[in-house]
């Protein structure tokens, strides 16, 4: 249908309407989703043209999308801290506050990253004593309620889990831990059953991203899925999960790449990544890009993937 025939047959339309008047038509005023943009894995450093894209992708976000009621932020804020010594560390954080406060007015809600962790993996004079270690930094800099933490809006409920641990055995585990499991446990059981609920990690709880990280499988054929990709205690949450059928959403990032699964009633949506290839292009098939997300007063939800 061309443009001219859509405008005449609508206004053919409501002239029916209004010219009848035992034909009352009650109009249902539809509430608007809302609407959030999910940034994940911005992994920001001193460059220009780094710092002009994120610069892009923020404006995008905050300016070009309209009606937008708040940003997540999915993690890997910045290149990288786990190794990072401290002046390091405080130049990639200071730059990405800096980048946040010049583009983003809107709130934002921050979920940490394995790379947003401070020296875990640094070798020689491990900072273990000093204050900022591990998650200190990152909570305290973006002003993180907790490392964990939720709000509401409307009727949804925004559950932001830190999916990164420690492994004692060299490395790390997407994973919660026990605190943060009772937490959840509670925090479930406190949101009224007609409210939906959406779950915010950054390595995914599902995915098959995940298995496709590497691009290939093992030798003998097994796709392999490891324990730092997603959440190695999948299985204990979707026991948890599927006492809630209100859980609608679940988002993440980590991977790079993009997915979308269904499972058992749940939609997780893994987002790409905003610096795509560590800014050096596409990830595989993905572009750098973040994720546009609706929740629907009814519980449902749609994603468009946005290439800035
Ligand atoms: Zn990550």
């Amino acid at each position: 249908m061309k443009r001219r025939d859509f405008i005449s047959n609508s206004a053919g339309r409501s002239a029916v309407v209004l010219t009848n008047p035992s034909a009352i038509v009650t109009t249902q005023i539809k509430k608007p989703p809302i609407r959030v943009a999910h940034l994940t894995d911005i992994h920001i450093k001193p460059g220009k043209d780094i710092e002009a894209s994120v610069a892009k992708a923020m404006h995008h976000a905050q300016i070009l999308v309209p009606e937008i009621d708040f940003i997540i932020n999915g993690g890997d804020s910045i290149w990288d801290s786990l190794e990072a010594d401290k002046e390091k560390t405080q130049i990639q954080w200071d730059l990405f506050t800096s980048m946040l406060k010049k583009e983003i007015s809107l709130p934002v809600y921050h979920c940490i990253g394995n790379h947003d962790i401070w020296g875990w993996f640094i070798k020689e004079n491990k900072p273990e004593n000093e204050r900022q270690y591990g998650k200190v930094w990152v909570v305290e800099t973006l002003q993180m309620k907790n490392r964990y933490f939720s709000f509401s809006k409307d009727k949804w409920h925004f559950i932001i889990l830190d999916s990164t641990q420690l492994n004692p055995a060299g490395g790390y585990i997407g994973k919660i831990d026990e605190e943060q499991l009772v937490w959840l446990q509670t925090e479930l059981a406190l949101v009224p059953k007609e409210n939906f609920i959406c779950i915010v990690s950054h390595i995914p709880i599902l995915s098959i991203c995940a298995g496709l990280f590497f691009d290939k499988t093992e030798a003998n054929g097994d796709l392999k899925i490891q324990r730092n990709l997603m959440h190695s205690d999948f299985f204990a949450l979707k026991k948890i999960f599927n006492n809630y059928p209100n859980i609608k959403v679940c988002i993440s990032g980590h991977i790079h790449l993009q997915d979308e699964l269904n499972y058992l009633g749940i939609r997780y949506y893994c987002n790409g990544a905003v610096s795509g290839n560590w800014w050096k292009g596409s990830f595989q098939e993905f572009a750098p890009a973040y994720a546009m997300l609706e929740f629907y007063p009814d519980g449902t939800s749609k994603r468009y993937m946005q290439n800035y």
